[in-house]
């Protein structure tokens, strides 16, 4: 379920492919074994235990709660139980008549019913139920992705041999892939510069409270503003999700300020462009092929006696570590095809230098700028619908198909890349002026591009170009 958290940042961005109906039944089979029904496609899972009942809306009570551990740590939540099971007998209606002592004994009865989530503030009993049946565009997608993928399994995934990894690609590349991904990470970036440069702190920034634009939208919109507070010097405030936190919040030694946002945006920025999260290495994933174990990092202690927990709580390295390979990545996206050079020495300044020293963590001002370049750099692959940095690949990284024609549009500010079958194309305002974190993506210009006659002119009765912006075409590779 983690995973389908992660990625639900980009379902909103699926290119506008028109659903169908489904049905969908789910069965525990055995104990161990579950299978998924949609139409006429039938999905088995193996070792996962009362798949049904997770399936139909356990994920949900392990979410909420899950949600809800930032108020535990923060103290607003005395005590928490998920799925507490209630004894009590219905047989007794007339209460009142009763004595005190039967009055007791019929509150323990063999009847019993379980409250999803339940939870104290020390004054008042708080019970959620959760109703799973509201399903929303997202779930459709994911699920409708989940079909499409085993009717229509491209030829450069059925090289993969581990199915989850296929589908996890199959999604990746049908939710907009690189390109789009590094343009809202971007925007989102700009969005936390703009905060932070007026003194305020977001807290609490991972995928389910960065929203994105549908379609062609290219809007981003951080939700959940409840944790947005001006950074104090001292005082219990951090609120993060689990996963998130930054090391120093997690360990307890801090609390929210730009530089644990700076954190947080990172691992968000990473797992949504590898598909890992930044410090879940062979250390964690394969500890028995790890000479070093656990206790190699003096730092651990017993309160973080999971490995995956310590992970989280920034005791391991990260897994591209320049000065450590002992939790090297073992499943992710490579990073040279998903992050440019720039990029990738942000990632390592803010997870490694700034794991223990959170003032080497990059601000938020170079992410929004390197991530806008690096969307301006890369191109779509027609093919596959992955993208890849056009500059470096004359054929696609992922299944091999010859570069396709495009041009760059260049100023002395700025280049960006143009694919070769967009007629109409918006120059945006980054090209031309110097990069406004509010206005960097507004569009200045509007061009109309000719590929066979290789010209590019405004749209009629638009601005005429600035002298100084060129363009470039470049053929398809053979
Ligand atoms: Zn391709």
């Amino acid at each position: 379920m983690y995973e389908l958290l992660a990625t639900k940042f980009f379902l909103n961005t699926l290119q506008t492919a028109s659903l169908t109906a489904f049905e969908k039944s789910c069965v525990s089979t055995a104990l161990n074994e579950a299978e998924i029904h949609m139409g006429s496609n039938v999905f088995q899972f193996k070792y996962w235990p009362n798949f049904a009942h997770y399936l139909c809306g356990g994920w949900l009570e392990e979410y909420t709660y899950l949600r809800l551990q930032s108020l535990v740590k923060a103290g607003w939540i005395k005590d928490i139980r998920i799925g507490l099971e209630v004894s009590f007998k219905e047989d007794h209606p007339d209460n009142v008549s009763l004595g005190y002592r039967e009055q007791l004994s019929s509150l323990f009865g063999d009847t019993y019913q379980e409250l999803d989530i339940a939870f104290t503030d020390g004054r008042r009993l708080y019970v959620i139920e959760c109703k799973a049946g509201n399903v929303n565009s997202e779930h459709v997608m994911k699920l409708q992705n989940i079909v499409r993928y085993k009717q229509e399994l491209p030829n450069w995934l059925a090289a993969i041999p581990e199915e989850y990894k296929q589908l996890r690609l199959f999604h990746y590349a049908n939710t907009g892939s690189t390109r789009h991904r590094l343009l809202a990470l971007s925007k989102c970036a700009s969005i936390l510069a703009r905060l932070h440069s007026a003194g305020l702190v977001y807290g609490d920034i991972s995928p389910e409270n960065v929203f994105v634009g549908d379609g062609d939208s290219r809007e981003v919109w951080l939700i959940d503003a409840d944790n947005l507070r001006f950074e104090m010097s001292e005082g219990d405030n951090a609120v993060y999700t689990p996963h998130y936190g930054a090391p120093e919040i997690v360990q307890g030694h801090d609390q929210s300020r730009p530089r644990t946002d700076c954190w947080t945006f990172a691992v968000m920025a990473f797992r949504t462009l590898a598909l890992c999260h930044p410090f879940i290495g062979k250390k964690v994933l394969e500890p028995d092929n790890d000479e070093g174990g656990w206790d190699a990092e003096p730092s651990a202690d017993s309160v973080h006696a999971d490995l995956d927990e310590q992970a989280y709580a920034g005791y391991l390295p990260f897994i591209d570590d320049d000065n450590d390979n002992t939790n090297a990545d073992v499943s992710a996206l490579p990073r040279e095809l998903v992050a440019t050079p720039k990029i990738r020495r942000l990632f390592q300044e803010t997870f490694g230098a700034g794991r223990k020293q959170p003032h080497r963590r990059p601000a938020m001002a170079f992410w929004a700028l390197e991530l806008a370049k690096a969307s301006d750099q890369s191109l779509n692959c027609p093919d596959c619908a992955m993208s890849y940095f056009a500059d470096r690949h004359k054929k696609c990284p992922y299944c091999g198909a010859p570069r396709p024609a495009f041009a760059h549009a260049k100023t002395p500010r700025w280049e960006v890349l143009i694919p070769a079958n967009a007629t109409e194309f918006a120059l945006t305002h980054r090209l031309f002026n110097p990069f406004s974190f509010e206005h960097n993506d507004d569009t200045e210009y509007e061009a109309v591009l000719d590929f066979t006659k290789k010209t590019a002119q405004p749209v009629r009765g638009t601005n005429p170009f600035p002298s100084d912006l060129s363009f470039e075409f470049v053929e398809a590779e053979k």
